[in-house]
């Protein structure tokens, strides 16, 4: 991160004159440099495409597969290419557990493991302390920031082709990070080391970083965490755990507090395991209804407890079940998305016929499927009943076309509601796509009259049919339009990889 003038070693000018954003991996990740870019902005420093030349250079590197590492590498490499005198910070997972390649590879990187990555944004934010350069206010960038052309995926989590291979870069929806690092080790997952043990952050912080994301524009905000059920207020960060721990703010409690002390419209939760959805959480969604959004990411892995208990996960599918139906009796018409793993080691031809029936069975209204992808190190290595991955591969198809229909057969049955949609992007044909509360995808066209530009705006609109392009799409009626507030400012990091990751199921 680029050093305050004070502590710069070169004594060069403090400030860089522009910076790049590259980010790799899930929606922690992304957070994390969406949040560096509202500061960035807020130090009128513009963001850059990574191939173009910049001063400073971050790149938050991902390590779910050697496929990832490899990109966060590459990414190194171009970044030094682009500007060979740039300052070059690498943070995230692939540091974490492979910092000698980095070094050997740019030794004039800056690393900077995952705990010391607060830091970073401090520095930035020490940035922002000291002013606007002069002649430039503070204040809207538009006309300084380019457009993200050039986004290139990393598409960490779809390495194997299965899931999405390319998150979309958000400029609507701004994540906000709540939580880092996980305690709990799964079988399968290198997380817990690559990041560290769960921390929350403190709620000031938290509140801060929705407030600047309100103030660039965002209407949603994305609650995310490696493990956010976790979440405790800071205790855990500042080493409180323990008797006080029951004094400590719950998620729930966050909920209720961004709520009453922001006018944050639409407000979702990114992924969260299903133990962790209990009744204060579910009570505080419904009370924030309509600006607590109708959507739950629950992680799944398996609908086989023989599979789920070696993976060490902590419930099993009845468990699970009985979290969806709760769920569905508190908060109405709640859609809810799962996460699967094809070919964990020991998962024999009974175990995927329980999954694939388990999945079927829950009406989902989205499932990201991955193929089990061995990590170093991790227990599930080393575990007898491996599966081939031409196996892997066929699981995983079979679980794919179960998604596809889930997904499919939830959009049939909202058809005809009224929703009201955060509107994303353009598609070529000419209309207008976004997200509605259920995070159904639904395209319009705009109505006579309407702005020219809907980006950043909600619409409310009935959902008319399935869209004759993609199954689960659906075109909309636009009935009403509440203009964006303001346009969006904020360029956004690029090569977004996919969200939830094999072993990151909690940061989808
Ligand atoms: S899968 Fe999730 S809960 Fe399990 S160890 Fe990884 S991050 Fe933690």
């Amino acid at each position: 991160m680029p050093r305050p003038a004070a502590t710069r070693p070169d004594g060069a000018t403090a400030r860089p004159r522009s910076a790049a954003i590259v980010n790799l991996g899930c929606k922690v990740n992304q957070s994390e440099m969406e949040a560096a870019a509202r500061l960035l902005r807020e130090a009128c420093v513009p963001l850059v495409d990574p191939d173009r030349a910049a001063d400073l250079y971050l790149v938050n590197t991902c390590t779910v597969t050697s496929i990832a590492d490899e990109k966060s590498r590459a990414a190194v490499r171009r970044a030094r290419r682009a500007n060979p005198d740039a300052e070059i910070v690498v943070t995230g997972c692939s540091v974490q557990v492979g910092a000698e390649m980095f070094a050997a590879m740019d030794p004039a990187a800056r690393l900077v493991t995952n705990e010391a990555k607060a830091g970073l944004l401090r520095e930035l934010e020490a940035l922002v302390r000291l002013g606007a350069p002069e002649g430039r206010p503070h204040g809207p960038l538009d006309a300084a920031l380019p457009t993200l052309s050039g986004v290139e995926a990393a598409g960490a989590a779809g390495i194997d082709g299965i899931a999405d291979d390319r998150a979309s870069v958000e400029r609507t929806r701004a994540f906000v990070k709540v939580q880092d690092g996980c305690s709990f080790y799964c079988t399968y997952c290198i997380i817990p080391r690559a990041r560290g043990a769960e921390r929350s952050l403190e709620p000031d912080v938290v509140l801060a970083d929705v407030r600047r994301a309100l103030a660039a524009g965002h209407r949603e905000i994305v609650l995310t965490g490696i493990n956010i059920g976790t979440y405790d207020g800071g205790w855990s960060e500042r080493g409180a755990r323990g008797s006080h721990v029951r004094s400590a703010l719950t998620l729930a409690g966050l909920v209720r507090r961004i709520l009453e002390a922001t006018s944050v419209e639409r407000i979702r939760l990114s992924s969260i395991e299903p133990q962790h959805v209990d009744d204060e959480l579910l009570e505080a969604w419904v009370a924030g209804a309509p600006r607590t959004l109708p959507h739950l990411h629950l992680p799944l892995q398996s609908g086989d407890d023989g599979v789920l208990r070696r993976m060490g996960r902590r419930y099993a599918a009845g468990d699970y079940a009985r979290t969806v139906e709760r769920a569905r009796a508190a908060i109405p018409g709640v859609a809810v998305h799962a996460d699967v793993i094809a070919g964990f080691p020991t998962e024999d031809d009974t175990a995927f016929a329980r999954t694939m029936a388990f999945v079927r069975e829950q009406r989902l209204a989205g499932l990201h499927v991955f193929r089990y992808s061995a990590r170093p190190g991790t227990p599930a290595t080393r575990m007898a009943g491996q599966v081939d991955e031409r196996t892997k591969k066929a699981r995983a198809g079979e679980l794919l076309a179960v998604g596809a229909d889930a997904r499919a057969a939830w959009a049939r049955a909202g058809l005809r509601t009224v929703t009201r949609v955060l509107v994303e992007s353009r598609l070529a044909d000419g209309r207008w796509v976004g997200h509605a509360e259920d995070h159904v995808l639904v395209a319009v066209t705009p109505r006579p009259g309407d702005p020219a530009e809907l980006e950043n705006a909600i619409l409310t609109v009935r959902r008319a049919a399935i869209d004759g392009e993609s199954a689960d799409r659906v075109t909309g009626e636009v009935l009403a339009v509440d203009p964006a507030p303001r346009s969006l400012r904020v360029p956004l990091p690029v090569l977004a990889g996919s969200p939830a990751p094999i072993g990151g199921a909690h940061v989808g």
